[in-house]
């Protein structure tokens, strides 16, 4: 059974990136481009994970996440943002993993299979 994954980014070349790559892996794969386009797709589908952006115009991936875990409280959820700061921030601490992003997305793969094999 493949493993369905969410991936939420408001840059169109990062999304598709993550796209091709975890499709190579084996993954389905539907992209949402804001917070509010990832919601929607949530009420639509179930998902086995959720790759979360944190800065995103519009509503951020922390408020974002807030909202996940309201309803969907069993899907986990990795953040992901170029800034290792918001690591610190208290409102990440209700997601299952984090992820500072980076062109070689080894790290990344990496935290998803050990998340999906909880
Ligand atoms: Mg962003």
């Amino acid at each position: 059974m493949k493993k369905k994954i969410l991936v939420v980014d408001d840059e169109e070349g990062l999304r598709l990136l993550y796209k091709e790559e975890l499709e190579d892996e084996g993954a389905l794969v539907t992209l949402a481009a804001s917070g509010a386009e990832a919601l929607e797709r949530l009420e639509e589908d179930s998902f086995d994970l959720i790759l979360l952006d944190i800065k995103m115009p519009g509503m951020d991936g922390v408020e974002v996440l807030r909202r996940i875990k309201e309803k969907w409280s069993d899907v986990p959820v990795i953040l992901c943002t170029a800034y290792p700061h918001y690591k610190h921030d208290f409102g990440t601490w209700a997601s299952d993993a984090y992820v500072v992003k980076s062109s070689d997305l080894g790290e990344l793969k990496k935290t998803i299979n050990e998340v999906l094999s909880r």
